[in-house]
């Protein structure tokens, strides 16, 4: 069975963060293991609050994944703060990371910081570079770029201004436009346009989690990047159109097999 790391954080009531992708890789048939970077106090509502988990804990239960078992593929979410990342960073150094997928969490869909602003240059300087792929959405695109983003132009503008900074591809994702929701993987020479109907339901906490563990869980079992980006763009849009409320906020989307 293939083996999928998550380095992510904690989100306590379910829907998104490490939950949403050990979910995601169980429906994947893949084997997912977590290092968590952060835990945060969180339901349909909002986040509540956050305890970082130390840079010594963090760089422990890298080493001790790497050190016994080979990793397929590595996505890496919420990562807090500038320390967090250099530490990912240095201890991912040390071993042949296959797959890494970049979800640059930034803030959560009510509003909460899960990414210190100034942790902004530490994401771009050590992590963008490991990235296979890095997956933005529009706020988080323009939080990269420093570009205002509210065309399918200017969609492309960033992706190749972020392929300039170091992944091998870029996926930016159009679902904050008006209308059609258009997503762009962009590789350096050319773009693919992933176009799908827009869903409407309140119930998408975690789609970003979601998605990028599906790409995770696609090149670990060996497809290559449109293959993984194309089926999970199919996986997270069946599982949006089956999200359901859990509590009085936000709900889940739906993890199926
Ligand atoms: N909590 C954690 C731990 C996350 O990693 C994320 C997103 O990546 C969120 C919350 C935000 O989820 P959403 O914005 O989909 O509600």
């Amino acid at each position: 069975m293939k083996k999928v790391l998550t380095i992510a954080g904690s989100d306590s009531c379910g829907g998104a963060g490490i939950q949403a992708d050990l979910k995601t890789f169980s429906a994947h048939g893949v084997f997912g293991m977590s290092v968590i970077t952060a835990i945060t106090a969180q339901n349909t509502q909002g986040v509540f609050a956050v305890q970082d988990i130390t840079p010594e804990m963090i760089q422990k239960q890298i080493e001790v994944i790497f050190e016994d078992i080979s990793v397929d593929a590595v996505k890496i979410g919420m990562v807090s703060k500038t320390e967090t990342i250099q530490t990912i960073a240095e201890t991912l150094k040390a071993y042949n990371v296959k797959n890494l997928v970049l979800d640059p969490v930034m803030v959560s869909k009510s509003g909460f910081h899960l990414l210190q602003l100034e942790a902004k240059e530490a994401l771009i300087k050590n992590l963008l570079p490991m990235a296979t792929i890095i997956t933005p959405n529009l706020p988080e695109a323009e939080v990269i770029t420093g570009f205002e983003i509210s065309t399918v132009e200017a969609m492309e503008k960033a992706a190749k201004a972020i392929h300039d900074m170091g992944p091998q591809y870029v996926l930016v994702k159009g679902g904050h436009l008006e209308g059609e929701a258009v997503d762009i993987l962009y590789d350096g020479n050319q773009f693919i346009y992933y176009n799908a109907q827009r869903i409407h339901t309140k119930n998408t906490h975690g789609t970003g989690c979601t998605l990028s563990s599906a790409i995770a869980s696609n090149l670990g079992k060996g497809l290559t990047i449109t293959q993984a980006v194309e089926e999970a763009k199919n996986y997270i849009t069946v599982a949006i159109e089956k999200s359901f409320a859990i509590g009085q906020g936000v709900g889940p989307v739906h993890h199926f097999h």
